[in-house]
């Protein structure tokens, strides 16, 4: 599988022979290599989607036969377990016990959509109540077509899984163009798909660039859906690229959400949920939980607190056991980082803890996890994805506050609230632009329950049985059935 796409069930070369080099982030030592596709190689992905699904099995099986597949491919995913975390370790540079996570959920997301496959054998179709007598409708939920998947770094597989469980389930056929930084276990995803009878051309994999394979498959005209996740940026010149031939698009983008604490806290708890919502993966994630707001009596306690529990978190190579922290993705993301860090102090905010490598450390991307607080509000660092271990703090002394600012952003994937005051967090619950809010925690979340976000977040949902309606189409099926003759031209 080294240097080769998945095309059409078969592994191929890319046609333009060149390769991107696989580094590890915790030692920046290049240790494996992928294919660097191109557009000739998303031509022959698409027409082999394309024919998988016009002519091939996989969108005429019933639901229960494709339930079974992904079933399958659900266990493979379990018994591969540790080996394909180990991978993730090695190329996204998570702690391991974190990837494990990635995989397990990635098996779970597989599961669930065999469940849903197998009840779409029952619910794809549904008699409509209309008013007149001599007709009867029904709505059937049919597969959308060739979908397209382009996916971050983040969480290598389980970004995958997001997508690829859903759009099969549904019987589309697709092209999967993993992060060129990560692409890895996406070859070995198509491994899997194959071992458990997923027929040939329904799921290909092209490795490569963004500007050259992922604008190609977006501009695909045999391409029916697009999901994409990824940054602002490119997700709007996706839509951009989408709107030329009306494409059905999805869009799960970043996000700076925020998370508001009431002084009632248990301070210990709002620190470690503070914690896990920023530093988790490198604070890496689209929902991650950068912008703390934190009630003006609490603030110079919690504050303190913070900033002893963060200094105690171990860095070091995701392989080593008792790591809390591994390195940054690649050497973009770590320059990105630093200089988000640089123009935060520059933009007069001050650094409580953290701030820049840490010591000890001669080879690979790490940052120290880092608390900065006293920043305007319209500042960069307070507005601004960062997507790395970075926190912003600052005070509030109303709720009503809190929520103005917590809303004061052009993003809203998630936010958070913690109170024991229980009907104060619904209602702020409720006052938040935001498509995922936590009550009292931050982050965990479940495929059943729809993610993705308000404003410039995203657009649409993923997960659960939303997701499932990502790569399905409606169909109206409309009869006549009397015997009398309509009657408006000939009486
Ligand atoms: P990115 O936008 O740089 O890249 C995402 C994917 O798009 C990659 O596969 C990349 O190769 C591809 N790409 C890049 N340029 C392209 C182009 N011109 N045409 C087509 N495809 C192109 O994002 P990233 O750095 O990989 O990931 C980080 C971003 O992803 C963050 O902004 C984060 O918030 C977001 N994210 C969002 C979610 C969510 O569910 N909302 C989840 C994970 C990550």
């Amino acid at each position: 599988m080294q240097n080769k796409l998945y095309i059409g069930g078969q592994w191929v070369s890319s046609s333009s022979n060149e390769t991107v080099d696989v580094i590890n982030p915790a030692t920046e030592e290049v240790f494996d290599s992928i294919a660097s596709g191109n557009e000739a190689d998303i031509d022959a992905a698409v027409a082999a989607a394309r024919e998988a699904f016009d002519n091939g099995p996989w969108p005429k099986m019933s639901g229960a036969e494709r339930g079974a597949v992904l079933r399958k491919m659900a266990e493979i995913l379990t018994e591969r377990l540790d080996e394909l975390a180990a991978i993730e370790v090695k190329d996204n540079g998570k702690p391991f016990p974190e990837a494990q996570w990635d995989i397990e959920d990635t098996a779970g997301t597989f599961e669930f959509y065999a469940g849903l496959a197998e009840e779409l054998d029952t619910s794809s179709e549904e008699v409509i109540d209309i008013p007149e007598p001599r007709f009867s409708t029904t709505v059937v939920k049919e597969p959308i077509g060739v979908a397209g998947a382009i996916i971050p770094w983040n969480y290598p597989l389980l970004m995958a899984a997001w997508k690829v469980a859903p759009a099969l389930a549904a019987g589309c056929s697709m092209i999967l163009k993993p992060s060129e930084t990560t692409s890895l276990t996406a070859l070995h995803l198509a491994e899997i798909a194959e071992q458990a009878g997923l027929p040939p051309g329904v799921f290909n994999v092209v490795t490569g660039q963004g500007r050259v394979v992922g604008q190609a498959l977006a501009e695909h005209k045999d391409v029916d859906k697009l999901a994409f996740t990824g940054s602002v940026p490119v997700g709007s010149k996706i839509m951009k690229m989408a709107a030329n031939d009306v494409k059905n698009i999805s869009l799960e983008l970043g996000g700076k959400s925020p998370l508001i604490v009431f002084s009632d806290c248990d301070i210990e708890k709002a620190v470690e949920w503070i914690m896990f919502g920023v530093f988790w993966n490198q604070g890496q994630v689209c929902s991650s939980t950068s912008r703390v707001l934190v009630e003006k009596s609490l603030y110079p306690a919690l504050l303190e607190r913070l900033a002893e529990e963060t200094k105690k978190i171990t860095i070091g190579p995701g392989d080593k056991e008792g790591v809390l922290l591994g390195p940054l993705v690649n050497k973009n993301q770590y320059d990105n980082v630093l200089q988000a860090i640089d123009r935060g102090v520059a933009d007069g905010a001050k650094i409580l803890t953290g701030g820049g490598k840490p010591e000890g450390f001669e080879k690979g991307y790490y940052v120290e996890p880092t608390i900065f607080t006293d920043m305007e509000e319209d500042s960069w660092i307070w507005q601004e994805e960062i997507f790395g271990p970075v926190v912003c703090v600052k005070s509030f002394e109303t709720e009503e506050e809190a929520i103005r600012m917590a809303n004061n952003s052009r993003f809203g994937l998630a936010a958070a609230v913690m109170s024991k005051d229980i009907p104060r967090c619904k209602r702020v619950a409720k006052a938040f632009r935001a498509g995922i809010v936590w009550i009292n925690c931050s982050q965990p979340t479940f495929c059943e329950a729809p993610w993705g976000g308000y404003k410039q977040s995203g657009i649409g949902r993923e997960l659960g049985k939303w997701g499932l309606n990502n790569y399905l189409e409606t169909k109206q099926i409309t009869s006549y059935n009397s015997d009398e003759a309509w009657g408006w031209y000939i009486k």
